[in-house]
């Protein structure tokens, strides 16, 4: 096989060690990977499975899609999503069990029919907006939202198997939208109570808040960036040991002299103050590299973190070399664990303007993902 010009490697032996991590953290509260996005750009099905073999007893997508695919793939363990417009494939996510959710009266609406038609008890979680002003019944309705959930309860078409909502600001553990958020939460859940709902699970925390606020854990939690091995709230996170799973590596495709004076990339945005050497890397924005990183982010070659200079372009871009002389096809680490001295995603994160999540949810393009797995490499 041809070595691949640039390639992403994942770690499952990573995932798997970061679910068991998570879970142990957080236990008796139950854990939820959650694999939306592809997985955050490692791939969906890998991780999925990664994340039931460490024992992972719920997994969370966002839309329909994303779910279906998962049962085609043969998953068959507890799984929500809870994004949706109105038309979707209702009838086929609970023929596939999928935990479904609703957030306002029409949503309700359209599961019931899909529950009459099929024949399926409906399983439906609920969500409340608590403050973080996107998806979720706004409390205004809440009231209604969970009366009319009640009735169709009652009428066998669907049970209520959760209730949740979702943070705005918890990788800030000072911010005071935190506890005003988890004082809605409780007072939405009372509501339901009153209303003779009686959810399976509870929950409202995202990794930072699964992390950081235990007492927001109730009785489930829906990590993702950190069960790939990410920082929530970068310097606000203790240490857990989670280990970053993907590293993007690419061959260098040619290495070569630059004298004082000459500039590089479009628009000649970086002169050589001194005579050096460059090294091209043959991926760009299309790949999911940040062309906001330009100028900004470093690589590693041959042991040492190299400067990107000039633009980042669509298919490749320019380090500087400082005289060394690699050799075309020698390792680029683009990011990795951050283990020995190559940059890591946060590294890059910050050298876009963004965050951890953005940056390896995006990177792909036409790089392939290899799996590395304790028994080699699949
Ligand atoms: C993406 C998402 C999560 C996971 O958030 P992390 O910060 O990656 O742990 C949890 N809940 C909802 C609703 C999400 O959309």
């Amino acid at each position: 096989m041809t070595r691949p010009r640039a390639r992403i490697s994942v770690e499952l032996v990573a995932i798997r060690h970061n679910v068991e991590t998570l879970a142990r953290l957080v236990a008796p509260s139950a854990l939820m990977v959650v694999v939306k996005a592809d997985g955050y750009g490692h791939g969906m099905l890998p991780v999925a499975r990664a994340a039931r073999e460490a024992g992972a007893p719920w997994l969370g997508v966002a839309t329909i899609d994303e779910a279906l695919q998962l049962r085609r793939e043969g998953d068959t363990g507890r799984l929500l999503c809870w994004l949706t417009v109105p038309g979707e494939d209702y009838d086929t996510a609970l023929r596939d069990d999928v935990d479904v959710t609703a957030y306002a009266l029409a949503e309700l609406a359209e599961i019931a029919a899909a529950a009459e038609r099929t024949g399926v008890m409906a399983r439906v979680q609920l969500k409340v907006d608590t403050g973080l002003s996107r998806g979720g019944a706004p409390t205004a309705i809440w009231p209604d939202v969970v009366e009319e959930a009640r009735r169709l309860e009652i009428a066998g078409l669907l049970s209520i198997t959760g209730i949740w909502s979702h943070f705005a600001a918890s990788d800030e553990p000072d911010h005071p939208a935190n506890d005003a958020q988890q004082k809605v939460f409780d007072e939405a859940l009372d509501i339901a109570h009153d209303a003779g709902l009686r959810p399976e699970v509870r929950h409202l925390a995202n990794s930072a808040a699964a992390i950081l606020r235990p007492g927001a854990r109730y009785d489930l939690v829906r990590c993702g960036i950190a069960a790939y091995g990410l920082d929530p709230a970068p310097g606000r996170t203790p240490d857990l040991g989670l280990v970053p799973a993907m590293t993007v590596r690419a061959q260098l495709a040619m290495v070569k002299p630059l004298r004082a004076g000459e500039s590089v990339s479009y628009g000649h945005t970086w002169t050589a103050d001194r005579d050096t050497t460059v090294g091209l890397v043959p991926i760009g924005y299309g790949d999911g590299i940040p062309r906001h990183a330009s100028n900004r982010a470093h690589v590693e070659v041959a042991g040492r973190l190299r400067p990107v200079r000039g633009r980042v372009c669509m298919d490749q871009f320019v380090v500087d070399l400082d005289g060394d002389l690699p050799e075309a096809g020698d390792d680029v680490i683009v990011f990795g664990p951050g283990t020995m001295s190559e940059p890591t995603a946060q590294d890059w994160a910050e050298a876009a303007d963004t965050i951890n999540y953005e940056i390896v949810t995006r990177v792909g393009g036409r790089m392939p993902r290899v799996y590395v797995d304790e028994g080699g490499t699949s």
